[in-house]
């Protein structure tokens, strides 16, 4: 994960550490190689130019400059920096003050919604009773995905009477009685997913939030998109209000573009990360511990 930025990093720093103490010029030149690992990440072209003028302002300082660990500083100040593009603090996943508390998960085909929402299930399945619900109708592959997947957690699951069949709202609605009937407290809703953001699809999203009030509207992006995964985050949160992003395959070679500038993007924070293709491989993001992956 994010190896190739790790490495440009590690390589910036080593150099100014070599260096002793710092001139205006050496920080400078060591910024604007920060700015080229960035967008060489994918990061946004703007974020980053932004994120590294911060980061000069705050480096250019006398306190920087004098130091006897010049690098050291300008390491934290980065450090820092990267911790408050991402967040800064954990965003945890909000719950309805009176139950059932209601999830919906969207995104595009592929992202890792089917999977991220067993996975969430059953992270949470200790102190909360969950149930999934499969409305991704059009696609029987996705329902079955959903059930199969559900069985193999133990997670108890609801959809169509028949795979491929069925109303999206009329499933959304017994899902809703059948879960009222059986005290379940959180329903996690697999929405459907498409190719491409289209009107049918937010048409659709647009009716389920009108019914269901959600706790969290949760967009699942693959990390790998880079900043497409950004692009796509900035149409969902115009059209589907989302309330927090999970980052999927954080444990292949993704750049780390989605990871750096989808909150700074979109102001919708991640609370989420999918690490691997195991039920288990779901944590909560926290931006410091992502910021030292990065930073190595
Ligand atoms: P959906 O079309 O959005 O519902 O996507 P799926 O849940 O079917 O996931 C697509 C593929 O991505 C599947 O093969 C999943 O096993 C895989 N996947 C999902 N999340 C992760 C993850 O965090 N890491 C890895 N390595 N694979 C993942």
């Amino acid at each position: 994960m994010f190896d190739s930025l790790k490495e440009r990093l590690e390589g910036i720093f080593s150099k100014l550490r070599g260096k002793g103490r710092l001139t205006e010029e050496d920080i400078n030149d060591a910024l604007r190689e920060v700015r080229r690992a960035l967008l060489e990440a994918d990061v946004n072209y703007k974020i980053a130019k932004d994120l590294v003028e911060r980061i000069k302002e705050r480096c250019l300082g006398q306190e920087v400059l004098s130091s006897i660990t010049p690098a050291q500083q300008v390491y934290a100040v980065v450090y820092e920096e990267l911790c408050n593009l991402m967040g800064g603090k954990k965003e945890r996943l909000n719950f309805a003050a009176k139950p059932p508390s209601v999830f919906m998960l969207v995104g595009l085909q592929g992202s890792g919604k089917t999977t991220t929402a067993v996975k969430l299930a059953l992270k949470i399945s200790d102190s909360h009773k969950p149930m999934v619900v499969a409305c991704d109708l059009r696609r029987p592959a996705a329902v079955k995905q959903l059930k199969v997947l559900a069985e193999k957690a133990r997670i108890l699951f609801f959809g169509p009477e028949e795979a491929g069949s069925g109303n999206v709202m009329d499933v959304t609605r017994k899902a809703l009685s059948y879960a009222d009937a059986h005290l379940i407290d959180v329903i996690i809703f697999d929405t459907a997913g498409r190719l491409h953001i289209d009107d049918d699809l937010m048409t659709e999203l647009e009716q389920m939030h009108k019914l269901l009030d959600p706790s969290e509207v949760l967009l699942v992006i693959d990390s790998m998109t880079g900043q497409e995964g950004v692009n796509v985050a900035e149409a969902f949160k115009e059209k589907a209000g989302i309330t927090g992003v999970v980052l999927t395959k954080l444990d292949g070679d993704a750049r780390g573009g989605a990871a750096l500038a989808v909150k700074a993007a979109t102001g919708v924070p991640i609370k989420l990360v999918g690490v691997g293709e195991h039920l288990e491989d779901l944590e909560e993001f926290d931006a410091t511990r992502m910021a030292q992956r990065i930073l190595g």
